[in-house]
This record gives structure tokens, sequence and C-alpha cells, in this order.
């Protein structure tokens, strides 16, 4: 090793091959589960919303297929590969992560699928997994990476979330990662009043479920009636990208808020698979000045900056 590779950080992702150890079903719209094994060892989790790229099987494959070229890069050789026989890339939250001793092998995390009527790949493989199944997972290899996106600036006061049931395993992690007494305005949307999770938090947080089912309002609609505490906010909005849109519009254009302080990530959009997503943002559009950089796989729309 020389000198500058000894300087040299730490690659903060790379690739895993976890494997099913047990699931568990969280409500009618929510299964957890839980993977391990020797392929998760180095495994580091930032918390919150720590969000990887999962890659996984086609029906009748044994594992899914991520081949890596001679210079280490997965992503062109990947692409080049039929979609048929390319693993089915989608992203996930790490819902938690511990250790369940000092062994090699002892890592755990929970990933939560929110388990959707338009059923895809992703929804399809959790509802059929059993202990055994591999996939592979892009993850983090230091917990101070990008894939962490809920960072509230050190002069805020309260934070506001907002998060349908695909985005509630990032806001319930990032609720227990809030200090003590910070002041929280929390929406959190399911399609079912049985979806509803106990939630740990040290913060004073007002939890509202609007849940579908029930006829709850649309996500603007419950924020714009809502009174909401004075002082800097942070404002962290996740879940389906035309409700996340019309959030963050009424919080910056009508409330006036700082769009600096607005993380928002469309998850999904109703009508379009993650790759229709994907394939979407990396098309040049008339107000960028050219593709997005496809080496990041998230489809994730999140940025301080345009509305
Ligand atoms: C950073 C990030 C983190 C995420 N974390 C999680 C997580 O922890 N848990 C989780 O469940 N999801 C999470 N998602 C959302 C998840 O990636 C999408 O829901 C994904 O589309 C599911 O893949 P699929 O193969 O089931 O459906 P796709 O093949 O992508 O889509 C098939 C069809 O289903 C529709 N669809 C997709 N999701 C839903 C839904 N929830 N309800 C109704 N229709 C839907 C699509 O619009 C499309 O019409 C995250 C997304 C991002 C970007």
């Amino acid at each position: 090793m020389t000198a500058a590779d000894a300087a040299a950080p730490a690659d903060p992702f790379r690739f895993f091959g976890p494997a099913v150890l047990r699931t568990r079903r969280l409500g009618p719209s929510m299964l957890r589960i839980t993977f391990g094994g020797p392929g998760l060892d180095g495994f580091a989790a930032g918390g919150r919303d720590q969000s990887l790229p999962l890659f996984l099987p086609h029906p009748g494959q044994p594992e899914p297929v991520v081949p890596v070229d001679n210079e280490g890069n997965w992503f062109a050789a990947w692409r080049a590969l039929p979609a048929d026989v390319r693993a089915v890339m989608r992203s996930y939250t790490v819902r938690a992560q511990r250790r369940t001793g000092d062994a090699p092998g002892a890592t755990e995390i929970d990933i939560d699928f929110a388990l959707h009527e338009d059923g895809g790949p992703a929804c399809r493989w959790a509802a059929s997994a059993v202990p055994g199944d591999r996939l592979k997972a892009l993850g983090p290899a230091v917990e101070d990476n990008t894939g962490v996106r809920f960072r509230p600036p050190g002069d805020t006061d309260w934070v506001l979330i907002w998060a349908d049931e695909t985005a509630l395993p990032a806001a319930a992690a990032a609720l227990e990662w809030l200090p003590a007494g910070m002041n929280a305005r929390v929406w959190l949307e399911i399609p079912h009043a049985e979806d509803r999770q106990a939630l740990t938090t040290a913060a004073s947080a007002r939890i509202t479920w609007l849940v579908r089912e029930d006829g709850a309002p649309a996500a603007v609609d419950a924020v714009r009636a809502a009174e909401l505490p004075a002082g800097t906010p942070y404002v962290w909005i996740a879940g389906e990208a035309s409700q996340v849109r019309a959030v963050r519009r009424h919080l910056v254009r009508e409330r006036g808020f700082d769009r600096r302080r607005v993380t928002f990530v469309g998850y999904w959009r109703r009508g379009l698979s993650e790759e229709q997503l994907r394939e979407e943002a990396a098309r040049p559009s008339p107000d960028t000045s050219g593709p997005r950089d496809t080496s990041d796989p998230s489809p994730a729309t999140s940025s301080p900056s345009g509305d």
C-alpha cells in the first residue's frame, strides 16, 4: 500500500450479498424483511433515511445478475445486459441495523417493503421471500454517506416531516434519531388504519396519521390546514412524487420557507416503474445542461433549488 492509498478515503459504497433471515407482517400493507449472513459484514448504515439500491433476481434466477467490469465498474456492464437478464434495481431504506454478536455474520438489517396493489417486481419478490433467498445491495461501508439525506442544519428549531408508506421506514428511523425535545410536526400517510406503527422518539413530536381508506385529506391539504410552530424549520418530505412536489410548493411558495431547508425526495411516481423514472431522469431536460449523472442509480429527485 502506498502513502496515497493509505490517505485515500474508503469507498463509501460497495456490493453486499445479504440473505433473508426472516419476514414479518407489520400491517396489511407492510412487510419487514430481516437480512443477514456473512454477505453483510462491513455494512455500515448511517441511520435516518439511509437508502440503497437493491438488486433482485427475476423469477427463476437463483441469484441477481450484476456484472462488474475489469475496472470494477458495474453500471455500464449491468445496463448492457438484456432487461430480462440483468437484476431488477430498486431503491429501499435501511429501517434498522444491529449486531447480534461479535462473530462474522452477526450484522442484521431490516428493510420494510410497502406491498402495493400495482405490484412491481420488488413488491412481488418481497411478498414471496423466504429465509435463505439472496439479493445484492449497493450498500454503505461508512456511516457518513450520501445515501443519508435527512440532515437538519445545526440552527434548526423544529422539523416538519411528511411521508407516505414507502417513506415511513425512513421517517420512523429519522424520528428515532432526532434529539430529545426537538419540536416535530409529522404527517404519515398510510393505506389502512392497521398500518399504523408504534414509533419511538425522544423528540417532542406531534404525529398525525393520514389513513387513506378513511378518506384522509391529501398531504398538501393536511399541511396547509395546520398551524405550524414559530422558529427556523427543517423539512423532510418523501413519498409519491406529485404529493411531494405539492407539499414542497406549498411550503416554499405559500408559506415562504427557505427552499434550502427543504429536503424532498420522490420515492415513486404513480404509473411509472422505477426504471422508467430513472430513464426519465437521465434524459436531458430543457432546464438542465445535460443528462444527470447515471452512475447515481437512485431515481430520487431532491435538490435545494428549483421548484
Ligand atoms: C430513496 C428511496 C428509498 C425508498 N425506500 C423505500 C422503502 O423503504 N420501502 C418501500 O416500500 N419503498 C421504498 N421506496 C419506494 C420504492 O422504491 C418504489 O415503490 C418502487 O417503485 C417499488 O418497486 P416495484 O418493483 O414494487 O414497483 P415498480 O416496478 O417500480 O412499479 C410498478 C408500478 O407500481 C407503482 N408503484 C410503485 N410503488 C408503489 C406504491 N408504494 N404504491 C402504489 N403503487 C406503486 C408504480 O407507479 C408502477 O405503476 C424508496 C424509493 C426511494 C427513491
